[in-house]
């Protein structure tokens, strides 16, 4: 029996209907209207299952009216690594990549935060699960509004969720495969059916991984503590972003290590970092308040030094911008 959603986390009655699609997607290198993007009917599911993609976010800096990119080159270069392992052959070059998603953000008008979301998959009418012997690639590119959550006061309420992550030998979560979020999906809905906002997922070692579609951060004594890229973590640009702003800016130590579980109830502070998670301070994990259950000094910080780079506010750090 599929079991339904606690009340707060049903669609509401009345509820804003979904915002109208944008004007144009990139696909293969081209600007498309978004209507007439389409596939025939027998790729649905089979070209996903080998599909990799990249989640980019853009920053709206309302002084300056102007769009940035965040991290672009890094996200280039990790959808690169993701296409090179499941044997992509890409149709364009970074950079090539890198001026279709400035372009669609042009040519799409957006004047507020949003979303980029590259995506490369074997297209053609075999079956997804052969894809080795297809030998085209095609690159699809969207970017839709999505609003930042920075400095709105979100905090999560964190359970360890019962399913394990997946393993290198697995089904490697270095790679950003669009199959591997059914293992997130499971994660997320487990912690929302059973009252949290996110879960924390375990690897097959039993150690700390991440969350289900962000990497996480712990401070104990003064010291910040992350797992190591071989935990099944994905190679977050984020955590690496926080990384440095730890160390070079608050002066703060980073260590990168297994964690154990327990030791997420006795930390000072917790929070997952990522691109759609951006820096969401974590304040309790299975009941247990992090400290007295209020964002940690360092967490507080580091998000609303975050917030302002992000947005181009902190010129130290315009090097990881790309403006539109
Ligand atoms: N882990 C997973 C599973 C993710 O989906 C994400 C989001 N891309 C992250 C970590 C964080 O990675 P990044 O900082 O590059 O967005």
């Amino acid at each position: 029996m599929v079991e339904s959603l606690p009340a707060q986390h049903e669609a509401k009655a009345g509820a804003p209907a979904a915002p109208a699609a944008p004007k144009y997607l990139s696909l293969s290198g081209k600007l498309t209207p978004w209507h007439e993007a389409t596939v025939h009917i027998t790729q649905v599911g089979w070209t996903a299952i080998s599909a990799v993609f990249e989640g980019i976010r853009a920053y709206w800096n309302t002084e300056a009216k102007r769009l940035y990119v965040f991290q672009l080159d890094q996200h280039l270069k990790r959808f690169a690594n993701s296409m090179k392992v499941m044997r992509m052959a890409p149709p364009l070059t970074e950079s090539e990549i890198g001026a279709q998603i400035v372009n669609l953000l042009k040519a799409n008008e957006l004047a507020e935060d949003a979303y980029v979301q590259p995506l490369a998959f074997f297209s053609g009418s075999v079956p997804g699960y052969r894809a080795v012997e297809v030998p085209t690639t095609e690159i699809l590119i969207t970017a839709r509004p999505s609003p930042s959550a920075l400095l709105t006061g979100r905090v999560n309420h964190c359970c360890i969720s019962t399913w394990v992550r997946l393993a290198d030998n697995m089904m490697p979560p270095r790679v950003k495969a669009l199959a591997n979020y059914q293992n997130s999906r499971m994660v997320s809905q487990e912690a929302r059916v059973n009252g949290y906002d996110a879960g924390i997922i375990l690897n097959n070692a039993g150690k700390v991984a991440e969350g289900a579609a962000a990497c996480i951060y712990i401070i104990r004594d003064g010291v910040a503590i992350t797992p190591p890229v071989t935990a099944g973590i994905l190679e977050s640009i984020t955590r690496e972003v926080v990384r440095e702003l730890l160390e070079k800016d608050l002066h703060v130590p980073v260590v990168e290590r297994d964690i154990d579980r327990t030791e997420l109830y006795i930390a000072n502070e917790a929070f997952f970092c990522g691109t759609m998670a951006e820096i969401t301070p974590i304040v309790s994990v299975d009941r247990y308040n992090l400290a007295d259950g209020q964002v940690g000094p360092i967490t507080a910080e580091i998000e609303k030094r975050y917030h302002d780079i992000v947005r181009g506010l902190d010129e130290r750090y315009r090097q990881w911008l790309t403006e539109v």
